[in-house]
C-alpha cells in the first residue's frame, strides 16, 4: 500500500495521472482539492517513481491504518479567477525559475494565470505580433 507524506506532497496529482487502476481519487470542488490514495494491493510503484516531491513510499499492507487524504486550497487565476493550481505547485514552479526569471514581474506572475489564460494570452500576443510585422512589410 502507498504512505504519503503530507509535509511532501504538494497535490499536483500526478500520481493520480498515472496509476493504471485508479487507486488515487481526486476532486477539485470549489476552492479545495481532495486526494485519496485508495489501499493498494498492486505495488506496481509507478505512483512512487512519478511523484516529483518524492512523498510517497511503498509500504507492506496493513488493514489497521486509514487510507490517505489530503486537501488542498486552490488558487484563483490572477485574469479569470478561475481556481487552478495548489500554492505548494506554484511556489515550487517559481523556486525553480532562473533568478534573472524570478526578478522579471511579467515573468513570474505568468505562473499565477491558470492554462486557457495563458493560452489566450499568447494567442493575442502572436497575432499581434503577426500584424504588426505585416505592417512594417507594407511601410
Ligand atoms: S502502486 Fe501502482 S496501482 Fe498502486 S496506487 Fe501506485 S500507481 Fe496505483
Ligand atoms: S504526485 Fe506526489 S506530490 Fe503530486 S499529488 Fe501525488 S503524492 Fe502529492
Amino acid at each position: 500500500m502507498i504512505e504519503v507524506d503530507p509535509g511532501l506532497c504538494i497535490g499536483c496529482r500526478s500520481c493520480s495521472n498515472v496509476c493504471p487502476s485508479q487507486n488515487i481519487l481526486r476532486t477539485d470542488s470549489g476552492e479545495a482539492r481532495r486526494i485519496l490514495w485508495k489501499r493498494c494491493r498492486e505495488e506496481c510503484d509507478l505512483c512512487v517513481e512519478f511523484c516529483p516531491a518524492k512523498a510517497l513510499t511503498l509500504v507492506p499492507i496493513d488493514e489497521s491504518v486509514p487510507e490517505p487524504e489530503l486537501s488542498f486550497d486552490l488558487v484563483a487565476c490572477r485574469i479569470c479567477g478561475s481556481r487552478y493550481a495548489t500554492e505548494p505547485m506554484l511556489s515550487r514552479i517559481e523556486a525553480a525559475l532562473p533568478s534573472d526569471s524570478r526578478r522579471d514581474p511579467e515573468g513570474a506572475e505568468w505562473i499565477r494565470a491558470c492554462p486557457p489564460c495563458r493560452r489566450r494570452a499568447e494567442a493575442e500576443r502572436a497575432a499581434e505580433e503577426t500584424v504588426a510585422a505585416r505592417r512594417r512589410r507594407r511601410g
